[in-house]
């Protein structure tokens, strides 16, 4: 197959060029981070292979990358003596689209967003930003793999490529750029060398202009601490994540239980939040820096994979192939003393900067609910870093579950939260009320999984975690006003006539402080629970049974004391009543079924009423 083969882009494929070439960059100069990161993934994969033990071909080439311009033709290439490509292999990569990456981004672009032109080298369509600056692309290679023949790709970007065998090439890829009248400034070396070391710098193997090392190819992670500066370890984390500065760093090495060298970072923003799907980790595996797997899976624990990073461990074996490092008993144990060292990080840096580290939780914090359900190991670490308002505390401060402790009284023994969709809703519920006149601190849980959350935490250095919807606690000394023993009785044999089945026992509170009266949960779940229960419920056929909680009312309320004196000369206006205040205390626990009964009722009270004051 020595002749010349035309073949055509695939529409997607069309769609992206037609992005990148007429409307995404203004940042131009970012073609020739993507070629010569391109450049140096396929010589991380080619130096993972000769560590791994395969044959290759040309085995004595030097690892590197060389880039280089040329005026008069107007010419900039990028050479390397990575892995290379076959025929086939040059279709399927340069071709079609198989990244995930640039899934998302068309994904992105199909729902008409705005594409976020920093963003391009994340999503992995890198090697398509040759035609922002070049009207012809040339691509040649030849695999690291023996008897291989070599190939030449072509393309104007348009809707076509060109491949047909080239003799003679020498192991990796050589990409040449014809450069458009109007970015002739990319063939030249002044203005290429400052672009290079701008955004090259850590490239871990040797990038050239000409002959001249651009580079300084050293590890950042194995370097000393002392010898870094911020800036590098910022240009660092832009040459990982791409784009932004890291909000957080942890920098350490550890030699026992392992040799560890680790630089992890978390980011300013949180991708999936921002409404792209599930991230994937940007944390590399490394064993005496040779590159062993990208964005290691199995290296940090899923709800991590917000970090972007190098976790480095001399330890591995380097011939293991990527398959059984998967189970390898190893990576579990880096996995573990990664994670352990993470989590305390993130606890010393929130009692450093109080402020800050909220900033993180608002952002983050569901990663580290994900993990508090996920993970049994670091289920106490994680739990520490937990941040919630309370009612002990102003709007807008949070507290951590070890300062509430703290505050507890001397005879607490449980930590009480209650759920609801603000502050201010929580603070107006009846089962609120009780907590607040004893002056028992709660924490207000206003995002919608707190509540699961805590069914897998269950306690917190030996204290429950419990719902003040479902605790046992009464106000001790008497109110003095209000229904005796014996009208409670009557009272509430009346109220359980008249509610039926919509309720289960109904019984004088001891907790209830300014509600007539509240719905109690016999069945320990609270109202957050029953929501969703009922929403699943009633999405499957015969759903939406009534489930019956108990009710208890108040025996010093004005409201249950003129009731119980109303039943006795108005006992349909007060079986209205009755009905009322019930669908209250539903709405109180958020569970109001169908509301046009309850206007039906409302009209009925409201014209009793007006009956009532004309006599
Ligand atoms: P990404 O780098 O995110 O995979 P790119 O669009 O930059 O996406 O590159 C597409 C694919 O083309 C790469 O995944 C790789 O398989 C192949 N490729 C690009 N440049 C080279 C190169 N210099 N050597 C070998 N393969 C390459
Ligand atoms: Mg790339």
């Amino acid at each position: 197959m020595s002749q010349t083969e035309k073949y055509e882009f695939k529409a997607e494929i069309r769609q992206l060029l037609d992005i990148v070439i007429n409307s995404l960059y203004t940042d131009k100069e970012i073609f020739i981070r993507e070629l010569v990161s391109n450049a140096s993934d396929a010589l991380e994969k080619l130096r993972f292979k000769k560590a791994s033990g395969e044959s290759i071909h040309d085995p004595e080439l030097e690892l590197k990358v060389v880039v280089e311009v040329d005026k008069e033709q107007k010419t900039i290439s990028f050479a390397d003596t990575g892995i290379g490509m076959n025929r086939e292999e040059i279709i399927t990569n340069l071709g079609t689209i198989a990244h995930s990456g640039s899934k998302n981004f068309l994904s992105q672009l199909a729902d008409g967003q705005k594409p976020d032109a920093s963003l391009i080298g994340q999503f992995g369509v890198g090697f398509y930003s040759a035609f922002m600056v070049a009207d012809r692309v040339e691509v040649s290679s030849r695999s690291y793999r023996e008897g291989e023949p070599g190939v030449l790709w072509t393309s104007d970007g348009s809707g076509a490529y060109e491949v047909s065998t080239q003799e003679g090439l020498v192991r990796g890829t050589k990409i040449v750029l014809h450069l458009k009248e109007e970015h002739t400034e990319f063939a030249e070396d002044y203005r290429v060398d400052s672009i290079l070391k701008k955004h090259s710098s850590f490239v871990p193997f040797p990038v050239y202009r000409g002959d001249k090392k651009i580079n300084e190819v050293q590890a950042l992670w194995v370097r000393s601490k002392n010898e870094i500066t911020e800036e590098d370890y910022e240009k660092f984390f832009q040459h990982l994540h791409g784009f932004g500065k890291p909000r957080y760093r942890l920098h350490f090495s550890a030699d026992a239980p392992l040799m560890i060298h680790s630089i992890l970072f978390v980011p300013e923003s949180n991708m999936e939040k921002m409404g792209l799907s599930r991230q994937e980790s940007q944390v590399n595996l490394y064993c005496k820096r040779v590159l062993i797997e990208p964005n290691s899976k199995k290296l940090l624990p899923e709800y991590l994979r917000f970090l972007t990073g190098v976790v480095d461990s001399e330890d591995l074996p380097l011939n293991i192939s990527r398959e059984s490092m998967q189970d390898s008993a190893l990576l579990a144990k880096i996995n573990k003393v990664v994670t352990s060292k993470l989590l305390k990080f993130l606890n010393d840096e929130a009692s450093k900067d109080p402020e800050k580290y909220q900033n993180f939780f608002g952002e983050f914090g569901r990663y580290i609910r994900e993990g508090i359900v996920q993970d049994y190991t670091h289920r106490e670490s994680l739990a520490k870093l937990l941040r919630y308002e309370s009612s002990a505390l102003d709007a807008g401060v949070t507290t951590s579950l070890e300062d509430y402790i703290t505050r507890m009284k001397s005879d607490q023994t449980e930590i009480y939260y209650l759920n609801g969709p603000d502050r201010q809703t929580i603070e107006k519920s009846p089962y609120f009320e009780a907590f607040q006149k004893k002056g028992l601190e709660v924490l207000f849980f206003t995002d919608p999984t707190d509540e699961f959350v805590m069914d897998h935490l269950t306690e917190f250095k030996e204290k429950k975690m419990v719902s003040a919807e479902k605790a046992d606690i009464s106000l001790d000394e008497e109110s003095g006003t209000g229904l005796t023993k014996d009208q409670v009785k009557g009272f509430v044999k009346w109220l359980k006539e008249v509610l039926g089945d919509q309720v289960g026992e109904v019984r004088a509170s001891t907790r209830l402080v300014g509600s007539p009266c509240l719905l109690a949960n016999k069945d320990g779940m609270t109202s957050g629970m029953r929501q969703f229960m009922k929403a699943v419920k009633s999405s499957m056929p015969g759903g939406g049974m009534g489930e019956t909680s108990d009710l208890e009312i108040n025996p010093a309320h004005e409201i249950i004391v003129k009731l119980d004196s109303m039943r006795s000369r108005d006992n349909s206006t007060a079986t209205l009543v009755a009905h009322q205040i019930l669908e209250n205390a539903k709405a109180a626990a958020g569970l109001i079924e169908d509301p046009r009964t309850m206007v039906e009722r409302l009209n009925q009270l409201v014209s009793a009423l007006l009956n009532s004051s004309k006599s």
